[in-house]
Formats: structure tokens, C-alpha cells, sequence
């Protein structure tokens, strides 16, 4: 890799990183909403299951490294953050057969058309809050 090669890429893994804070914010920011409805305090939240879409755009090992620093010295810290990851499923246009996008290779296994509608995989959800 040449001198502007790597320093590209130090700035890309940077504001991937910068992206996946933003997430880790808004994940703290909904854990504590969902908390404070179901009366939980949050520091007895013992772990967090978040549920990312592979199409999602969020990386999920750079999610995990970003959620200590961002639980540390907040009621949170400590938490454990729990990421399950769901497959991206897309609707054939042609002939409404729902399947895996990669798994398929980007194509409809039935008609091999390759246009299609996202269905699955794009969220990033607080599945659940586990409480110590
Ligand atoms: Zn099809």
C-alpha cells in the first residue's frame, strides 16, 4: 500500500468508526427510553441484544469495539452489547419469491431476475434488555 493508499484508509476506518458511535449513541439513547418506560434502572441493565440487518451499513465488529467506551462512565457501563445479525431478504420484482440476497448471489433463485425490493435487513433494533 502506498503513502496515500494507507492514509485513505486511516481516514475511511476513521469515520466508519465516527458512524458506528453515532449508532451506539442511539442505541444507549433508546435503551434508556425503553428502560425508563418499563421502569428500569439502568444500571441494573446487564446486557443489551441488538439486532443488526446485513444491509444495515453498521459494522458490527466496530459497533462492539465503540460500546465500552461509549458505556464508560455512564449507568450503562459495564453492559454487555449482544449484536445478532439478520439476512438480508429482497422481493423479486418479477415473480414476488422472497430470498437471501447473497446467499442467492443477487439473483431470484426461482426466475433469476435481479431486480427487487428490499424486505429484511436494513434495521438496527434494541431487541431486548436484559436486567441483572
Ligand atoms: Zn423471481
Amino acid at each position: 500500500m502506498d503513502k496515500l493508499a494507507a492514509r485513505c484508509a486511516r481516514k475511511l476506518a476513521g469515520a466508519l468508526a465516527m458512524h458506528e458511535l453515532g449508532v451506539v449513541i442511539e442505541i444507549q439513547k433508546r435503551v434508556a427510553e425503553a428502560a425508563a418506560e418499563n421502569g428500569i434502572e439502568l444500571r441494573d441493565v446487564a446486557a443489551v441484544v441488538v439486532e443488526i440487518g446485513e444491509a444495515s451499513c453498521v459494522v458490527p465488529r466496530y459497533l462492539q469495539n465503540c460500546w465500552p467506551a461509549a458505556t464508560d462512565g455512564t449507568e450503562m457501563a459495564g453492559a454487555e452489547l449482544k449484536i445478532e445479525l439478520i439476512k438480508a431478504e429482497v422481493r423479486c420484482n418479477a415473480c414476488g419469491r422472497v430470498y437471501e440476497y447473497l446467499a442467492c448471489g443477487r439473483r431470484c433463485p426461482d426466475c433469476g431476475a435481479p431486480e427487487c425490493r428490499m424486505v429484511r435487513g436494513q434495521e438496527t433494533n434494541v431487541k431486548e434488555i436484559l436486567v441483572r
